[in-house]
């Protein structure tokens, strides 16, 4: 460890209580997505109190319609050094589900925060480090609008966080799409009198079924690790009439971009088919997918070594693990080499908490999970120390980087 790094792990501890508040705070605000208001603004508080210039609100771009997204609860926190030098870009999260704090973005926050602490300390001469309040990750994401908005363009290296079932480093969501929320997949019909006219109907029941059972079948016929899933979220009006209108829910997701465009040409097809059945009208646009990481396997493996100097055992980080869920994250880390520290928020030995469970929303602000997320904080500072303080070891990890990338 050298003296730089002892200075940023130091800072950390100095700010242990203060950095405990912040998770402490934004659990019992548990504000849900594009509704973080108090959560961001006690970040950005924060932020600016140690030095960073706050851009409150932002405005991002969908990747895929030409529209502005206004994002209030979004923000970015800049630390500029003396000196010109990498970029180190720290993810922030605090949206909360329904159910309080199920999926533990209050600790993303305080390990974020306590990265930054300690990376400001260590920066201040060469370089910055910036770091995004980044809302509404449990609903449709904003990292993609924030990135496509040109707010990420100067970052070498980001560095992310989440609990997890152990310690990890690697970004490992599916890619994932849907059809845009406002209206997801949507067939229109006819009404007509069920009994005394069905000759006159067309039925959007119908083709919702039909259009179910296509990916049934396509689920025979489609790589194992790709995921459909669907519900009838609105179905005519009484049984006694044809229904004109019915909704699917349905989402896709893949473990390689690539993929996930195939399938979506396939899934058209099927609505495609059951409009031609049914004498209906599909309505839908596929949104801007959330994409995989790039990988970037140097900088996993390096991360889990560093670990090491912390106290963390490096044999509990695992490589090469199949992704399960998604994450706005993976746009970011596809086009932007991403480290995602995962810590474990439970004593070992003990089950991992389930994820959006009532049971994990108890437990994520308690001592123990806070004092994991600002571990995990150590872990971000020291990454983002050693890998983009060290012109050679950057350079190593975006030529990486730039040979895994594909379009
Ligand atoms: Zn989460």
């Amino acid at each position: 460890m050298n003296p730089n790094e002892k200075l940023a792990l130091e800072a950390i501890d100095r700010n242990a209580e203060k950095i405990h508040k912040v998770a402490q705070k934004i659990w019992e605000f548990k504000e849900v997505g594009w509704e973080e208001f108090q959560s961001s603004t006690l970040l950005m508080n924060e932020l600016e109190k140690e030095g960073f210039v706050v851009e409150r609100g932002l405005t991002g771009r969908h990747p895929k319609f030409d529209q502005e997204i206004d994002m209030p609860t979004a923000f970015k926190a800049v630390l500029k050094g003396k000196e010109d030098g990498p970029t180190v870009g720290i993810m922030l999260e605090y949206d909360a589900l329904p159910n309080g704090h199920a999926c533990g973005h209050n600790l993303i926050s305080s390990a974020g925060f306590a990265a930054a602490i300690g990376l400001k300390e260590a920066f201040l001469d060469k370089g910055s480090v910036v770091v995004y309040g980044t809302p509404a990750e449990e609903l449709e994401g904003s990292k993609h609008y924030i990135l496509e908005g040109g707010y990420m363009d100067e970052v070498d290296l980001m560095l992310a966080s989440h609990y997890g079932a152990d310690w990890g480093s690697e970004v490992t969501g599916k890619a994932i799409v849907w059809p845009t929320h406002d209206n997801w997949l949507t067939f229109k019909g006819r009404s007509a009198h069920a009994s005394s006219s069905p000759e006159k109907g067309r039925s959007a029941l119908d083709a919702v079924i039909l259009t179910t059972m296509g990916l049934e079948f396509l689920r025979e016929h489609m790589l194992g690790t790709n995921r459909i899933h669907y519900i009838i979220s609105k179905v005519g009006t009484a049984a006694n009439s044809v229904p004109d209108l019915a909704t699917l829910n349905v989402e896709l997701r893949t473990n390689d971009s690539a993929e996930l465009n195939s399938l979506m040409r396939r899934v058209d097809n099927i609505i495609k088919g059951a409009e031609l059945m049914t004498e209906t009208t599909a309505v839908y646009k596929w949104d801007a997918p959330w994409y995989c990481a790039t990988p970037v396997p140097t900088l996993y493996h390096q991360t889990a070594h560093f670990a090491a100097d912390l106290g963390i055992d490096e044999s509990r980080f695992t490589f090469g693990n199949l992704p399960k869920a998604s994450s706005d994250l993976g746009c970011v880390a596809y086009k932007i080499p991403t480290v995602e520290i995962t810590f474990p928020i439970v004593a070992d030995g003990e089950p991992a908490p389930v994820g959006h469970a009532d049971e994990t929303a108890l437990i994520t602000a308690d001592d123990y999970p806070i004092a994991q997320s600002i571990l995990a904080g150590k872990l971000m500072a020291l990454t983002g120390l050693r890998i983009a303080g060290d012109p050679q070891k950057l350079g190593v990890i975006k030529e990486e980087f730039a040979k895994n990338y594909r379009e």
